[in-house]
């Protein structure tokens, strides 16, 4: 199956408090998005696009393979991730949206969500449980209810789409929608999406603490 690759890396990343785009802050020497194209690269991905931010486009071209296509970003991810989808090679049969700020997924991650893609799932997001307990709270923060943690999943990226699938959910979806991810994009025209374990490892890089995490799992 041929499959394309999606790097959403146009955030300023102003939880970081860098003073450069998040996906260009190194680990271990490298930047973040260079860790995020080479778990896709490892995991089988072929073609890589990669959505920056338009006014750093020189700084990501200097740092990123010859072949990885750039393209600028938008306002919000959903923007970001739309303008790349439509730069994605006409022969990609599925496609793997990733996060630049999850820059050390393990490679292992990515084969596990082809192998779903490959067995028929259309749309398949990796996932870890949640070891805490789990409430809803109200708007003054008072606890509401319980909420079954059994049921509940945290969600990681490369999320994996069946290519026309994701085409269809992005052309249906209203212009300025704004959705935390693309599996939530697909469910919006009622897709099923199926999931495959994450790994810890593939923890979004966000507050200065996750960078200094990131930098001993690279030393180990
Ligand atoms: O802000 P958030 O943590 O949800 O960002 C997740 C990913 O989406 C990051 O890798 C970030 O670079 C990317 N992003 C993007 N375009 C935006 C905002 C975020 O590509 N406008």
């Amino acid at each position: 199956m041929i499959a394309a690759g999606i790097v959403a890396a146009a955030g300023s990343g102003l939880r970081l408090g860098a003073d450069l785009p998040k996906a260009l802050v190194p680990r271990a020497g490298r930047p973040l998005v260079c860790w995020a194209v080479d778990a896709l690269r490892a995991g089988g991905v072929g073609q890589i696009v990669v959505a920056v931010p338009p006014a750093e486009r020189a700084a990501f071209a200097a740092v990123l393979p010859a072949d990885a296509v750039l393209v600028d970003g938008g306002a919000t991810r959903t923007a970001s991730v739309r303008a790349a989808l439509a730069a994605c090679e006409p022969a990609a049969e599925a496609v793997l949206v990733h996060d630049a700020a999850r820059a050390l997924t393990p490679p292992d991650v990515v084969a596990r969500v082809l192998a779903a893609l490959a067995g028929g799932a259309r749309a398949v997001v990796p996932v870890l449980p949640v070891v805490d307990t789990t409430v809803a709270v109200g708007p003054d923060g008072v606890i509401t209810g319980a909420l079954p943690r059994e049921q509940i999943r945290r969600v990681q990226t490369p999320q994996g789409f069946h290519r026309a699938t994701l085409d269809d959910a992005y052309r249906r979806l209203p212009a300025h929608a704004e959705l935390t991810d693309d599996a939530a994009v697909v469910h919006t025209i009622g897709v099923k999406v199926a999931t495959v374990p994450g790994d810890e490892r593939a923890a979004k890089i966000t507050v200065p603490h996750d960078l200094e995490l990131a930098e001993l799992q690279v030393r180990s």
